[in-house]
């Protein structure tokens, strides 16, 4: 689909005027737009379109991303040597003063402020990128441990709860579309035998014992702006800000950071966990984290490494048996292949648990004065 781009940013508080408009960044969601300033003394700014297939109140969503930011900004300016406007998004207002401009065919456009000399990479391939990895989200956390999660409208609803995820499981395997439950039983055994164990984060939520608070839910390494010195700058794509329980953040980091292989390897003989990079990620997160979280939220935390590979392969699977609705695909098992990558990943997980959570533990021990037995 083609927009007037020009016309869109017209509608935008913008100083200076657009030289070049150029497609940007490898996202998967959202449309991005880098807009360069014809003026190169005045700053450049990042518009998007925002996915409203994927994110239905839009104008909720955006409200999320003010909160967030506002209070982001007003934490940073209190310490010392930070520049919240290089460390946190800043929203270019919409003429109507919105933080956001919807069109008249309905699309939903915003605009930040392009944040110069960042890069963001793909995948972690250093201990020292782990090492920001972990300290961008720990920070993140921490400077938003005191906002009320209660102020947050739920973007997606339920998306990391894994009844939800495992009731849709069983209502695909109960339809089977597409004649493909003969193909997977062995998948949903192993899915059955965890199914228990895999709501212990949800359930000590429940009882009170994990506190729910402001997460990011998308905590992939490509959602950290780095400076040219590799140091972590800026946490984005706040989207899918919401309610949540660290441990989700943290598992979801690890999932991709100690895999060895594509989160798709068809070989699954090549799956296999990079401790090193798992260390310097949990060395970088306690660096923040560390005067936040409570005993219990420390011990959730290798449950959350579990967790968010058993989910993923969950929902590959499930998508598999709907008829790949979801995901796109690119050769018909794919997301048989996917379920299956996430499924080992997970084994190796599970054989290597204790020395994962001897090493969190030992991080932890640092920070935390832990009064009762993490194991
Ligand atoms: P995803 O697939 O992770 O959900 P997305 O479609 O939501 O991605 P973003 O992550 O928000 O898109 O942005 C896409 C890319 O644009 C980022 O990976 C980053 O490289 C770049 N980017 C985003 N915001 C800025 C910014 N303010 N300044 C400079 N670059 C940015
Ligand atoms: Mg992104
Ligand atoms: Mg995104």
């Amino acid at each position: 689909m083609s927009y007037n781009i020009s016309e869109i940013v017209s509608n935008f508080c913008i100083e200076g005027n657009v030289a070049a408009i150029i497609p940007y960044g490898a996202g998967h969601i959202n449309d991005t737009f880098h807009l360069k300033n014809t003026n190169p003394g005045l700053p450049g700014y990042l518009l998007q379109r925002i996915n409203h297939h994927v994110f239905e109140n839009v104008p909720a969503l955006m409200k999320n991303v003010q909160l967030v930011t506002d209070h982001l900004k007003g934490k940073l300016t209190g310490i010392p040597g930070s520049s919240p406007d290089k460390e946190v998004l800043t929203i270019v207002s919409a003429k109507d003063k919105q933080c956001f401009f919807c069109d008249e065919t309905g699309n939903y456009w915003r605009m930040y402020c392009f944040l110069k000399d960042t890069k963001s990479y793909d995948m972690v391939l250093t201990e020292q990128q782990a090492y920001e990895g972990g300290k961008a989200f720990g920070k993140f956390q921490l400077l938003l441990s005191d906002l009320d999660s209660g102020l947050l409208y739920e973007t997606i609803p339920g998306f990391h709860n894994i009844t939800m995820r495992l009731d849709r499981l069983n209502k695909a395997v109960l339809a089977d579309p597409k004649n493909r439950i003969k193909d997977v039983l062995t998948e949903l055994s192993f899915i059955i035998e965890r199914a228990d164990q895999m709501a212990t984060i949800m359930n000590l939520g429940k009882e009170g014992k994990l506190p729910l608070r402001i997460i990011h839910n998308d905590t992939k390494f490509n959602n950290i702006l780095l400076d040219m010195n590799d140091h972590e700058q800026c946490v984005i794509d706040l989207d899918t800000v919401m309610p949540g329980y660290v441990a989700y953040d943290f598992g979801d980091a690890i999932r991709t950071i100690i895999n060895t292989a594509p989160e798709d390897e068809k070989d699954v003989t090549k799956i296999e966990l990079n401790i090193p990079l798992f260390k310097a990620y949990v060395a970088g997160y306690f660096e923040y984290a560390g005067s936040f979280l409570s005993d219990t939220e420390v011990k959730s935390l290798s449950m959350g490494v579990l967790l968010i590979p058993y989910m993923q392969g969950v929902r590959f699977l499930t998508d598999y048996i709907e008829g790949d609705i979801y995901y796109k695909i690119h050769s018909t098992e794919h997301n048989l292949q996917r379920a299956r990558a996430q499924f080992e990943l997970l084994s190796k997980l599970e054989k290597n648990y204790d020395v994962l959570d001897q090493i969190v533990h030992n991080t932890a021990k640092k920070y935390i004065q832990i009064t009762t037995e993490i194991k």
